[in-house]
């Protein structure tokens, strides 16, 4: 029997796949299943971008692209990088991908060898650590608390530096507890760093048009000392509502990018043609559809934060960004993953455990508040009768 590489016993997984699948088993016995377990919008892509997509098609944009992406393209990420975050991109240092997961990865790959130590968030997106981990490099978890506004402390995040550290990943807003960094935190850390020169930078900022509140985005992106060692990532997927389309979108440093673009012509050539004119479509296009999912996300964050802190033993902050709630739930006397489990099974409710963003997320659910308001007036009601009849 041939035998895979050593590796691929070390490579993790996301839990929210795994939910999803056993909840459509349910509803396929049946079942009715409210599912806020899986973090995408559950809106529509714009019909603008669509049709810039069919469109493509019709013209004839059947091809290879270059693997970086087509130009126009990324000058609409520049432009909408200079309207956003007020910071000069050149075309020249964007790359186009198939998702912010094949950005991430070609980081962690570029930094991650056996000796090497790679800091990420935890609880955070599980990808990390899992493609850490496949690499042979060793996860080095930067705990993110509640108390801090889940928020990543420069401090710790400094403190956990050596001189085996290679690459650090950020996130901001973040996954999954909808935490975003203030920028006072933001300027200690990259303060610190100047300290660590031989250390690289990945920022996943995939959710930085998504903040409630007026509050602030603050991306690494505006910090010109550590541009030379900066991997910015972000993407179509959230935002526009696009997450199966697969179009992401990172800024490299000139040392780097010849790299990333070796990797892109070794494994997906380039994102498709269709798909790179529908992302021109979505930057270029009207911003209103992003504005009318976020008062749509608003709407929901404040439902299900209030509907959250009534229900007996479970306490939730308010997320300051992304989709997501992340409810402590000690207070009720459950883990978090037989929880998550029990109100799938018993209460018809998908959620995600808290452990499986990482050793940190123990006393947490993940609920993804992309979801209808009834639905969310629904799933709640059923957590708190759950709860209720099992104390
Ligand atoms: N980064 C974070 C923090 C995410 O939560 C996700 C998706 O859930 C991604 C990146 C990847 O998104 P995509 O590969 O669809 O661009």
């Amino acid at each position: 029997m041939p035998k895979i590489v050593e590796a691929f016993s070390r490579i993790g997984e996301e839990n929210a796949f795994a939910v999803l699948a056993r909840a459509t088993q349910l509803q396929a016995q049946g079942r009715d299943v409210i599912n806020l377990g899986i973090g995408q919008p559950d809106f529509a892509t714009p019909e603008h971008i669509v049709e810039a997509a069919i469109k493509a098609l019709r013209d004839g944009h059947h091809g290879y692209t270059p693997a970086t992406g087509i130009l126009p393209l990324r000058e609409a990420i520049c432009r909408d990088v200079a309207r956003r975050l007020n910071v000069e991109v050149s075309p020249d240092a964007v790359m186009v991908m198939p998702g912010g997961k094949v950005t991430m990865f070609a980081a962690i790959l570029m930094f991650g060898e056996p000796g090497a130590e790679i800091l990420y968030p935890d609880p955070g997106f599980p990808i990390y650590r899992s493609m850490i981990e496949f690499t042979g490099a060793k996860p080095v978890p930067v705990p993110i608390r509640e108390e801090n506004g889940f928020a990543f402390s420069a401090q710790e995040t400094l403190s956990l530096i050596n001189e085996r550290t290679r690459l650090v990943i950020l996130n901001s807003p973040a996954n999954p507890t909808g935490g975003v960094t203030p920028k006072a935190e933001i300027d200690a850390l990259v303060a610190g760093l100047a300290a660590h020169p031989d250390v690289a930078i990945l920022s996943d900022e995939i959710y930085g048009s998504m903040t409630y509140d007026g509050e602030p985005h603050v991306s690494l992106l505006s910090y010109p000392e550590i541009r030379d060692r900066l991997i910015w990532l972000d993407g179509a997927s959230k935002t526009y509502a696009m997450t199966g389309w697969r179009l992401g979108w990172s800024v490299w440093p000139p040392a780097f990018y010849e790299a990333a673009r070796k990797l892109a012509v070794n494994s997906f050539s380039c994102v498709n043609a269709a798909t790179q004119r529908a992302g021109i479509a979505a930057l270029d296009g009207p911003q209103d559809c992003v504005a009318t999912m976020m008062t749509a996300f608003d709407a929901r964050r404040k439902l299900v934060v209030e509907g959250l802190n009534a229900l007996p033993g479970i306490r939730c902050r308010m997320p300051k960004g992304a989709f997501y709630a992340f409810p402590n739930i000690r207070a009720t006397g459950w883990k978090a993953k037989p929880l998550a489990s029990a109100l799938l099974e018993k209460a018809g409710v998908a959620v995600i455990g808290g452990p499986d963003f990482g050793i940190h997320g123990e006393g947490y659910l993940r609920l993804s508040y992309a979801a209808s308001q009834d639905a969310i007036s629904t799933a709640l009601r059923r957590m708190g009768d759950f709860l209720e009849s099992e104390t």
